[in-house]
């Protein structure tokens, strides 16, 4: 079965907007998919349904079977902009939704280690958002999402706001995640390059109204250059 069922998925806004029109899209487990498209074509209302922050006109979202209504922990989220909680340390912002769940503390601080770890941020514990830099902020929202074991990650643009180095070295770093602990992923994106170098599938939509256009395999390994 697939792990997220999109069939018939259409969004009209209020005010008249047609942002998304007739969209299937099945996704296996293991799957990293780049949803790739310009500007406007439906990209991040698509996610943001499969999220549960926005609900479709027409259509169902199924996750495991299940209807998709309103969010929840089994759909990890990170954002461009990297909604950290300020008040929070590295350590804390990856144990949230540990503590949410009721985890005994000692149990959450060595999930969260691991996965501080994973993402290379080994040392930095102890800081506050503000004291990294967008790349680790970033690293942090991926390892505060990935610490929650869910079934997809959703991911919205997540390195748009950094600089070219750093976005290389957050795509090899998802990448490697990806290929070494078998995570089903969405990744909106519109650079092409994003989305030949990371992942097994590319689904490419465009505009107006918003469509999925092809779906096609992208063949391993990634050589960058
Ligand atoms: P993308 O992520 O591909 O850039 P979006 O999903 O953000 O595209 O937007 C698709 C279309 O829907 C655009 O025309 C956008 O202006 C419109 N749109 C997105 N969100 C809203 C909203 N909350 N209200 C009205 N129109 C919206
Ligand atoms: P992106 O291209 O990354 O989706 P946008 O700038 O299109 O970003 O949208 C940012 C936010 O504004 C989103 O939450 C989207 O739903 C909302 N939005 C986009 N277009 C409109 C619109 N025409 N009316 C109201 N809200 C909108």
């Amino acid at each position: 079965m697939s792990v997220l069922h999109i069939s018939g998925v259409s969004k009209t806004f209020t005010g008249g907007t047609v942002a998304l029109q007739a969209t299937d899209l099945q996704v296996e487990e293991n799957d990293f998919i780049t949803i790739l498209g310009p500007s406007g074509c439906g990209k991040s209302t698509l996610l943001r349904m499969v999220a549960g922050l926005d609900s479709p006109t027409t259509g169902s979202i199924a996750l495991d079977g299940k209807p998709v209504a309103g969010p929840g922990a089994d759909r990890g989220m990170v954002f461009q902009s990297y909604t950290l909680f300020p008040w929070l340390t590295v350590l804390q912002n990856v144990c949230f939704g540990l503590r949410e769940k009721g985890m005994p503390l000692a149990d959450q601080h060595a999930l969260a280690r691991q996965f501080i770890a994973k993402v290379g941020l080994n040392g930095f514990e102890n800081h506050f958002p503000k004291q990294l830099s967008g790349g680790m902020q970033q690293r942090t929202a991926l390892a505060r999402a990935l610490a929650n074991a869910p079934r997809i990650l959703l991911m919205d643009e997540p390195f748009g706001a950094l600089d070219h180095q750093t976005r290389e070295l957050m795509q090899e770093l998802l990448q490697g995640i990806w290929e070494a602990e078998q995570k089903t992923v969405l990744f909106v994106t519109h650079d092409i390059d994003e989305a030949i170098f990371m992942g097994n599938r590319a689904v490419v939509m465009s505009a107006r109204p918003g469509r999925i256009k092809c779906d096609l395999p992208v063949p391993l390994p990634h050589p960058r250059h």
